[in-house]
């Protein structure tokens, strides 16, 4: 690995004037220096962009599906490298990583494969002498930002779907977590990947974020971060009526109802909330008990807790360091707040070791819809719980958010399932199941929790055009 990383522009490393430190968050070491492109990189990766696009956009689908076969390959070959590398700059477990990292490739390999059947259709004409259709065709060049806490799966889930559609992509990763992007740009290079479909650059994220959201040049915009920037990426863009796609911040709940499997309940949960540390946005954030099997829920739970071992992600552990200082802040904030408005601490609630960055797992009972664990993404080990009786009150609650993303449920009656799926505003479901990501998951949320849907069988959809053709014949 280089120790100080350029921007990938038209397939070469390109140096800048400044450059900025990436941490690991587990100790705070410098793991090495990246260029920051500035408005002069920024610029020149729109033009190589544009240039590629004219080449790139004749390619045929068995082109575009080769090379996203050999790139998906070559990450699954360097897994382990790249996961060492996540781990280093995210701080999430090892395991973790190793499993993003498949989880990740199986993006581009599912795009190469959506890519030989994209299409258009012929309609039946109403009239004989016409003929009556449309085509599908790229939207041109793609700006995608992507957030620290899946520094791989986010990329590949947007830059392995836009380059099948036939666009050319400018990458701009978290400034937190780059390395695992870039490493990605090396093996685009071993790939052969064409010069210019596949840009990366780096640095302050309102000014290159500004640049790429208002420039005409730029036809799409696909966002994973928080609804605020997603907010203004969307107003910027505005200017020059840009497709957008937005995957923003969640408020998941989890319900468990009394006929629900108790162990697997826990086991759901402990997957749904400590996953990154709870850093992730389909994190489950607010846990409603039935009055029925509140107790012994908790008593199993405080158990797991226990067992959980925290510290760095590179040795055996299930819970990494937060972030950043802000992410801690955050936490401790929630929890001053819950306990300042009546709640209980039942478990952990602060630091696992002093001057860093890791905190221990937290249960807090007694909580009220005004408090801050309630109302926002608490991105941290915080377990918030609410106690309901009749299944109305849970739905309603869970619902009592401007967030839509994720969501959970666990009980064993069928039509108990099909009534949630019909009244929870949510755009993903975990039924008896902490874990809802694969790549056949239309992954994204209603209400402000973003626009458009990522993966699945439109995969391609979001970078893709279309344009009607009524021919008189
Ligand atoms: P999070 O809180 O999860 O880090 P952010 O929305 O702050 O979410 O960050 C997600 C991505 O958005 C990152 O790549 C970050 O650099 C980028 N970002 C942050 N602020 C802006 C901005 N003003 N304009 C464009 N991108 C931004």
């Amino acid at each position: 690995m280089k120790k100080r990383y350029g921007s990938l522009i038209n397939g070469s490393w390109v140096k800048h004037k400044k450059t900025f430190d990436v941490r690991n968050p587990f100790d705070n070491s410098k793991i090495l220096e990246v260029y920051d492109a500035e408005e002069t990189g920024t610029l020149e990766a729109i033009e190589s962009s544009a240039n590629a696009f004219k080449e790139w956009k004749k390619t045929s689908a068995e082109e575009r599906s080769y090379f996203l076969k050999t790139f998906h390959s070559l990450v699954l070959k360097n897994k382990k490298s790249i996961a060492q590398t996540i781990t280093k700059e995210s701080g999430k477990p090892l395991k973790e990583s190793c499993i993003e990292v498949e989880y990740g490739a199986s993006f581009i390999e599912w795009s190469a494969n959506q890519c030989l059947r994209n299409c258009g259709k012929i309609f039946e004409s109403p009239e004989q002498t016409k003929r009556m259709f449309y085509v599908k065709q790229p939207v041109g060049v793609v700006a995608a930002i992507t957030p620290w806490n899946f520094p791989l799966a986010m990329v590949t889930r947007k830059v392995g779907a836009a380059l099948a559609a036939g666009c050319c992509v400018i990458l701009k990763p978290s400034e937190l977590t780059p390395i695992t992007a870039l490493l990605l740009g090396e093996l685009s290079i071993e790939a052969k990947f064409p010069s210019g479909i596949f840009n990366i650059i780096n640095g302050k994220p309102d000014m290159i974020g500004d640049i790429l959201s208002k420039n005409s040049t730029i036809k799409k915009i696909t966002f994973t971060g928080s609804t605020k920037v997603g907010s203004l990426l969307m107003k910027n863009s505005s200017k020059t009526i840009k497709n957008i796609s937005l995957e923003l911040g969640g408020n998941a709940p989890f319900i468990v109802f009394s006929d629900a499997d108790i162990d697997l309940a826990v086991q759901g949960l402990i997957n749904a909330k400590f996953r990154n540390a709870g850093q992730t946005c389909i994190s489950a954030n607010r846990i409603f008990l039935n009055k029925e099997i509140y107790e012994i829920f908790l008593i199993k739970l405080k158990d797991r807790l226990k067992k959980m071992k925290i510290g760095s992600g590179l040795k055996d552990c299930d819970i990494g360091p937060l972030i950043s200082k802000q992410a801690l802040q955050k936490v401790e904030n929630h929890i001053q707040d819950a306990i300042d408005k009546g709640a209980k601490l039942e478990f952990g609630g602060k630091l696992y070791k002093p001057n860093s960055l890791l905190f221990e797992p937290t249960v807090l009972t007694n909580i009220k819809q005004n408090m801050l664990v309630f109302k926002r993404e608490n991105f941290g080990p915080i377990v918030p719980i609410l106690i309901f009786d009749k299944d109305r009150e849970a739905i309603e609650m869970a619902n009592n958010t401007e967030y839509g993303l994720a969501s959970y449920f666990f009980t064993s009656n069928p039509k108990r399932i099909w009534s949630l799926v019909d009244d929870l505003e949510y755009g993903m479901f975990g039924v008896n199941s902490g874990k809802i990501s694969t790549y056949l998951n239309p992954f994204g949320g209603v209400k402000e929790s973003g626009l458009g849907r990522e993966g699945s069988l439109q995969t391609l959809e979001p970078f893709l055009e279309t344009k009607f053709v009524n021919w008189n014949f």
